[in-house]
């Protein structure tokens, strides 16, 4: 997106125009690619059907291939049919939602990285979540998803998104940070307003290490989307009530990097450090792969 490199671009062309941020996000996509934005948006929307297929099936239930992970998701969302919750249905249905994703990843499941596979839960399990709790139908919803991606790329643009370069900051921090603008601009906030959500629901992940058990996707990496869908939440609350970050959405982001190069090896990916390599995460490691 040539004249769209930056948060702070964005917030630029927003008060240039009248464009809302999905628009704004497809067309200069659209115009670097030399297709129709409509082709774009229906892009979206394919994506959109796979993430709520990925919810669906991982709502099933199942164990992972290792069996450490399976059940979580099916889990909540019957306890919370029971009535017995903290935080309501919405809140209720972003974790489980969030889990269910990466429950499917878990068992090798068709789903959408956003941005990452590990850190794929928390965009489609909020927003549909906040979907059905609103009764905001398909078209709408993707709008939203529209500017959780378009952040997504901007700050793809500046920072590696994977746990072994950046740490687990830059997985499911990024992707919270994505699924709270996204939530921000359902729910009616200015570009502004969106970008302040994802600001402070990624300084808020920032040092979160990347430590699979066992190297696998799977622990604490399910019930961590779960729980950064809760940043997510709070993010868009948080600046739809007008708090603000002091910090710049640029300047969270370059902090991340720092952060990320300064990370041991140890915390990114290795599964060397962290909780791969407590006494239960070595048992873990050793029994699955026959290690004496
Ligand atoms: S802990 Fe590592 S592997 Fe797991 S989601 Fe985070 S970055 Fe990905």
């Amino acid at each position: 997106m040539a004249r769209l490199q930056t948060f702070a671009d964005l917030i630029e062309l927003a008060r240039e125009g009248t464009r809302p941020l999905d628009e704004i996000f497809l067309d200069e996509e659209a115009a670097e690619r030399e297709v129709p934005a409509e082709r774009l948006r229906q892009t979206f929307l394919e994506r959109w059907a796979v993430m709520k297929d990925s919810v669906r099936r991982g709502l099933a239930g199942g164990k992972s291939f290792s069996g450490l992970v399976g059940g979580d998701a099916k889990r909540v969302i019957e306890f919370t049919r029971g009535g017995d919750i903290a935080g309501g249905h919405l809140v209720a249905k972003a974790i489980a939602y969030s889990i269910a994703v990466l429950e499917e990843n878990s068992r090798m499941g068709v789903i959408v990285a956003a941005p990452t596979a590990g850190a794929a839960g928390m965009v489609p399990g909020t927003l549909l979540a906040l979907s059905e709790e609103r009764g905001i139908d398909d078209a709408a919803t993707v709008r939203g998803l529209v500017v959780a991606g378009g952040f997504g790329a901007l700050v793809a643009a500046r920072a590696e998104l994977s746990g072994a370069a950046g740490g687990c900051q830059a997985e499911q921090g990024v992707g919270a940070a994505m699924a709270a603008g996204g939530l921000a601009f359902l729910l009616g906030g200015d570009s502004e307003t969106c970008v302040h959500a994802a600001a402070l629901t990624l300084q808020n992940t920032l040092g979160l290490a990347c430590d699979p058990v066992a190297g696998l996707v799977e622990v604490p990496c399910v019930v961590r989307n779960g729980f950064t869908a809760m940043l997510a939440l709070a993010g868009a609350q948080t600046a739809l009530a007008g708090v603000r970050s002091v910090i710049p959405m640029d300047e969270v982001v370059e902090a991340m990097v720092r952060i990320g190069e300064a990370m041991p090896r140890s915390l990114k990916e290795t599964a060397d450090g962290g909780l791969a390599m407590t006494p239960t995460g070595c048992r873990i490691r050793n029994d699955l792969y026959q290690i004496k």
